[in-house]
């Protein structure tokens, strides 16, 4: 069952997604060679509470840190560790923060000092994906079409979907239904109505569309082939007027522009 929420509760979870906005900003400035993602856990997990959230991701099944720290090849779900960002990278921040009740979660895919025009591209395309995707977010239009619309943007241009993880619907709970493929047909699937929120978020790739998960740490999901992967999430409800991104990084927390 898809859960609608209120009017009500859609501005506190616009509340929590700012929080949750301004951390990644946050974390976007401090991305330099030299860091490690252990330290920008450390700095999320105090930036979130300091603001009344509490890391959704911390606990979750198990997961022991604040926020998933993926490089490189490395499309979800990393543990942040002694890895330590170098010239040329890419790592995607992945943050889910709970705020009176309610989840909200976003990712964006960050650049660490120059990289190869081919991963720039890549990174602008996965935006391209989720605007695209998010342009869908109406009543009346279909879950296949949110799909449709990531994969029109990515598979033409030569990129890869990732298909075994998903968008979602996000609430009380981080996954709630349901789980929308980040490619699909155009006219199938659930209608979307006011109230409903999802957590999209495609995972786009250089190569194809197979993943791995480590066998080390049993978290940590790699695109199979090596190629590298990037990774932007929005938190949005579907309202009357259309998109409600709640996940916005924008001038009311102190934000300028789309990292
Ligand atoms: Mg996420
Ligand atoms: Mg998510």
């Amino acid at each position: 069952m898809i859960v609608r929420k209120s009017r009500g509760e859609l501005e506190a979870m616009r509340e929590g997604g700012t929080i949750t906005a301004a951390c990644l900003r946050m974390l976007s400035e401090n991305v330099r060679a030299g860091v490690t993602t252990r330290e920008l856990d450390r700095m999320a997990d105090e930036f979130i509470r300091e603001r009344g959230g509490v890391p959704e991701f911390k606990g979750y099944q198990g997961f022991p840190a604040s926020i998933c720290a993926s490089p490189n090849s490395m499309i979800v779900h990393g543990i942040p560790g002694s890895y330590r960002l170098k010239e040329g990278d890419i790592i995607s921040l992945d943050v889910g923060v709970r705020y009176e009740g309610f989840v909200t979660d976003s990712a964006i895919t960050v650049p660490v000092g120059e990289i190869a025009p081919d991963t720039e591209a890549l990174l602008r395309v996965t935006q391209q994906c989720l605007a695209a995707a998010t342009d869908q977010m109406r009543p009346g239009r279909r879950l296949g079409d949110v799909g449709h619309a990531i994969q029109s943007v990515a598979e033409p241009r030569g990129y890869g979907v990732v298909r075994d993880l998903v968008s979602h619907g996000v609430g009380r709970q981080m996954h709630e239904d349901p789980q929308i493929p980040n490619y699909g047909d155009p006219g199938t699937g659930a209608r979307l109505q006011p109230g409903m929120v999802f957590a999209i978020e495609p995972m786009i790739t250089l190569g194809g569309h197979d993943i791995r998960v480590s066998e080390w740490d049993g978290w940590s999901i790699y695109t199979a082939d090596g190629s590298q992967a990037a990774h932007f999430e929005h938190t949005i409800a579907v309202t009357e007027s259309g998109p409600w991104v709640l996940t916005e990084r924008e001038d009311r927390v102190g934000e300028t522009g789309v990292a």
